[in-house]
């Protein structure tokens, strides 16, 4: 069984006389078979954690396990696991027959016909068999990434390692290369570390993400609980395109308080609350409604500031206060494509109360 656990991990680096914490206390558990998207912004220790996995960083405390086997003191190319990086780093005088071959030729006494047969299983696998012959200088990007899958799969490690394998594909290729290393993992169920920094990735690929900040682990959770219910403001505003909209709010007589509305919220959402006065009150884009008068009290009048059409749907920019300028909230909104809205107009923004969500300001953490 190769399940993947990381203990308590943490790595610091030494910069002259500052010590950096790249990654800080991370513990999580990885299944056999399951596919973990690693995600953040830079510099967060996306890749540091990857490399302690690989052996390639030491771990300077905490422990990582590959089944049953620690392996903080275990060399990288004993721990059975295969690693494809962004640069794709393959051999540029080999063949791909050559780059695929090389790392069973130098790590195993398999014979020679047997090495062939599976490099050509593999390359059929991902339709580069009529590449075999050719050299890494003569392939597409999107081919030399298949090689370098296919120099990682045909090895059959417990453990994929993945860093940012696709960034260096232009859109429409990575998109089609995104839906193909899910049915490749599907297909070859090995437990798989994906880092990256896209969250279209993370959100369609991983069978859970894993979000990172600041070298500390925010939440590990499928990507729709990670959207829909965040442990903190942090992952809330990390998903999502637009973001997530905030307002600093102050809880009082059943009302949160921000600078240009009030809102007021029921029993449920108070008792969440708890004692905390100090709010962040959040809304993402698609759960703002514009609708025809504000009839309710989750619904504001707004003044369109401006509208981005995207073709399929609006994003549309909206303030509170018309007169406030620049200063002023904005509440952005994501709408139908249809809908017709222009720069100037006064509209009624709904607010539903299912859909908003309540952080502690001081902690960040979520509380409804
Ligand atoms: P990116 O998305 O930009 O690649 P990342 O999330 O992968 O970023 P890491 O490369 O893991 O981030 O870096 C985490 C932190 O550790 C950063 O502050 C980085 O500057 C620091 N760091 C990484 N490697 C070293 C090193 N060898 N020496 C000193 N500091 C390092």
């Amino acid at each position: 069984m190769a399940t993947l656990e990381l203990d308590s991990v943490t790595k610091t680096f030494q910069d002259g006389s500052d010590e950096i914490v790249a990654v800080d206390d991370v513990s999580m558990s990885i299944d056999d078979g399951e596919f973990v998207v690693v995600v953040g912004p830079s510099g967060c220790g996306k890749s540091t954690t990857l490399r302690m996995i690989a052996g390639l960083e030491t771990i300077s405390s905490g422990t990582i396990s590959i089944g049953d086997r620690v392996v903080n003191d275990v060399k990288s190319q004993d721990r059975d696991i295969a690693m494809v990086f962004q640069s794709y780093a393959l051999y540029p005088h080999m063949s791909v027959r050559g780059n695929m071959s090389f790392g069973l030729e130098e790590s195993t006494d398999l014979p020679d016909d047997e090495i062939e047969s599976m490099v050509t299983e593999t390359a059929e696998l991902l339709g580069i068999s009529n590449l075999l012959d050719r050299k890494p200088s003569d392939l597409s990007g999107g081919q030399q990434q298949r090689v370098a899958l296919g120099r990682a799969i045909v090895r059959d490690p417990e453990v994929f390692l993945m860093d940012e394998p696709l960034s260096n594909l232009d859109a429409k290729l990575r998109a089609q290369m995104r839906t193909e290393l899910q049915r490749l993992q599907d297909d070859l169920d090995v437990t798989t570390v994906y880092v990256t920094h896209d969250q279209t990735e993370a959100m369609t690929m991983g069978d859970r993400i894993a979000i990172l900040d600041g070298g500390e682990l925010q939440q590990i959770s499928t990507p729709l609980e990670c959207y829909h219910e965040p442990a903190n403001q942090f992952v809330a505003g990390f998903l999502g395109e637009p973001s997530m909209n905030f307002f600093d709010v102050t809880l009082a007589d059943g009302h949160l308080r921000g600078d240009d509305f009030e809102y007021p919220i029921g029993s449920e959402i108070q008792s969440a609350v708890g004692d905390t006065t100090e709010l962040v009150l959040g809304i993402r884009p698609e759960a703002v409604e514009l609708v025809e008068d504000p009839s309710g009290d989750h619904d504001f009048e707004t003044v369109v500031d401006v509208v981005e059409p995207m073709g399929d749907e609006n994003t549309v920019y909206l303030r509170f206060d018309a007169d406030a300028g620049e200063e002023d909230a904005t509440l952005v909104a994501t709408v139908d494509g249809f809908t017709r809205v222009s720069a100037g107009d006064t509209v009624a923004a709904r607010i539903p109360e299912d859909a908003i969500h309540v952080f502690d300001r001081a902690s960040g953490e979520a509380l409804h």
